[in-house]
């Protein structure tokens, strides 16, 4: 068998297509278009790059972008006071500071400090509760990315067993969190699991969340499983001095004996950023009052 690979880019594409096509209706509604504030401490040049990816798509999607990027040494204070601002400025429906923070700054205290209807990270534990209680919310970006391409593929997930490997508050735990409510029956594995592969071979569905490249192999699947690789690990490549990007999924094993998985690059990444400019219109249609469009 040589599974269907999911195209993860294709849907984020779509998605972003029909996001673009909602704003004009806001607009016209309330007079502005939505508007994310990416907030970004120090220069890691991995987060300067999602950054600047995440302002010029906001831009792409005839959204605002609103860009504040500060000095390393930033006390915790100063971006504090930032977030309180941006929790009051009406222009802004979406706030997201960039992780990770630099150390003299408590990343559990800024999250807390973000106004949960503008959390379209879905990190703030008000909106970690809703999920875990089924109330609408914010959903964190990746995980909600991935039961989008797992509905697309499959459609109805009802009674169908998924794994989770891996069980971060950012993909695992909010991933099962998301499967359960769409009726899957759920376990998560982790780093404590005993015998990783009898557990992922009774999954209909395995979502793989580790950071360890290629981890998961083709005789650990029930043959016609479908995965997700949320990985993005980098490795050295055949040629000297060059790397290249591997999820936590062994794809060519894999591919032999599933029926559906995403590659990496090209799977899970891209819809990351598309789903948050997602939660941003779905953030700026609710504060105003307004129902979100279907279908997003
Ligand atoms: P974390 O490091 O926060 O969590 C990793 C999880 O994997 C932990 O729960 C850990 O278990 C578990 N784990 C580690 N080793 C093993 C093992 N040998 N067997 C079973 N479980 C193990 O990572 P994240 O959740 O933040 O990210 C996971 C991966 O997804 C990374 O590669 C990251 O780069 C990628 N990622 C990709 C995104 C995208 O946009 N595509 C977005 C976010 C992340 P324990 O809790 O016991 O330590």
């Amino acid at each position: 068998m040589s599974a269907e690979r999911i195209d993860g880019k294709a849907y984020a594409a779509g998605l972003r297509q029909r996001l673009a096509a909602a704003v004009p209706a806001f607009e016209r509604a309330t007079g502005r278009v939505p508007g994310l504030a990416v907030v970004l401490v120090g220069e890691d040049p991995a987060s300067a790059v999602y950054v600047r990816s995440k302002g010029k798509a906001t831009v792409e999607a005839g959204m605002a972008s609103f860009e504040h990027k500060l000095p390393a040494d930033t006390s915790e204070a100063d971006l504090l006071a930032l977030v309180d601002q941006l929790n009051r400025d009406a222009t802004v429906d979406g706030i997201l500071v960039q992780l990770p923070l630099p150390r003299q700054i408590d990343e559990q205290r800024v999250i807390a400090a973000i106004d949960p209807d503008k959390d379209v990270d879905g990190f703030h534990v008000a909106n970690a509760g809703r999920l875990a209680v089924g109330q609408p919310g914010f959903v964190p970006c990746t995980p909600l990315g991935c039961l989008m391409l797992l509905q697309d593929r499959l459609g109805d997930l009802s009674g169908m067993e998924a794994v989770v490997i891996g069980r971060s508050n950012i993909v695992g735990k909010p991933m099962a969190q998301l499967l359960l409510g769409a009726n899957c029956t759920v376990t998560i594995a982790h780093s404590r699991t005993r015998d990783l592969p009898a557990v992922v071979r009774r999954a209909d569905i395995v979502v793989a969340a580790v950071g360890r490249p290629e981890m998961v192999k083709g005789d650990w699947l029930k043959p016609g499983a479908v995965v997700i690789d949320v990985g993005i690990n980098r490795v050295p490549a055949a040629e000297e001095g060059k790397t290249r990007l591997v999820g936590d999924v062994d794809y060519a094993s894999a591919a032999e004996v599933a029926s559906a998985i995403t590659p990496v690059p090209g799977g899970v990444g891209p819809m990351t950023i598309a789903v948050l400019l997602r939660n941003t219109l779905v953030a700026a249609f609710r504060r105003a009052g307004l129902a979100a469009p279907e279908g997003l």
